[in-house]
């Protein structure tokens, strides 16, 4: 199973991060021991001193394809989840800095927190969401899908060129403003329209 991760996907977030608005999709990948299962708190880890949360829509996908084209991706997924791309902010600064990868600072493990359950994309407008996170009952991020640099549609696209997309790979579609640190102690609730999606306490 894959974890792909869209980087700067909303101009909102690309500009707080001084960072260009990319021309095309940008991605990275986690790991699979990156992923924090639903319920289990989220130890903060020892390396880092400036863990931040990105709340990001989730895209599980549920059949395999290659080269999929923009038209056809919806058949590739049925349901949309909600997820944290946690990311030790310091050490992706230093990364950055020398132009190294990423991993270290996104791939951690647990650095992957995910809904317990998806909801299904039948019926729903996937192109016209509201998803907000809340920081200890605060709303500290507040996004919409259509301010999506690209589309979900288009990321399955882009991705797939790459890669054969496969069941159960998830796709972190990138964070809009408002991304911050964490603190032990935090409880964070991520929520799409109304619905709570998870809730992640930091230990
Ligand atoms: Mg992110």
């Amino acid at each position: 199973m894959k974890i792909i991760c869209i980087g700067r996907n909303y101009a909102d977030h690309a500009k707080e991060m001084n960072s260009s608005v990319p021309e095309v999709p940008m991605f990275f990948m986690k790991a699979d021991i990156s992923l924090l299962r639903p319920g289990t708190p989220f130890f903060y880890p020892s390396f880092s001193n400036d863990i931040h949360y990105e709340c990001e829509v989730v895209v599980k996908i549920d059949r395999v394809g290659k080269n999929i084209a923009e038209r056809f991706a919806h058949k590739y997924y049925s349901e949309i989840g909600l997820g944290i791309d946690f990311t030790a902010r310091d050490l992706q600064a230093q990364c950055k800095k020398k132009g190294h990868p990423w991993e270290i600072a996104k791939s951690f493990e647990g650095s992957a927190a995910i809904c317990k359950q998806f909801i299904p994309v039948e019926g729903l407008d996937v192109e016209n969401l509201q998803f907000s996170m809340t920081q200890n009952g605060d709303g500290v991020q507040n996004g919409k899908t259509s301010d999506m640099i690209f589309t979900i549609h288009q990321l399955i696209s882009y991705i797939s060129k790459f890669m054969t997309l496969k069941k159960g790979d998830l796709i972190y579609t990138g964070t809009p403003a408002g991304v911050g640190p964490i603190a032990i102690g935090d409880e964070l609730k991520g929520f799409i329209g109304e619905k709570e999606m998870f809730r992640v306490l930091v230990k």
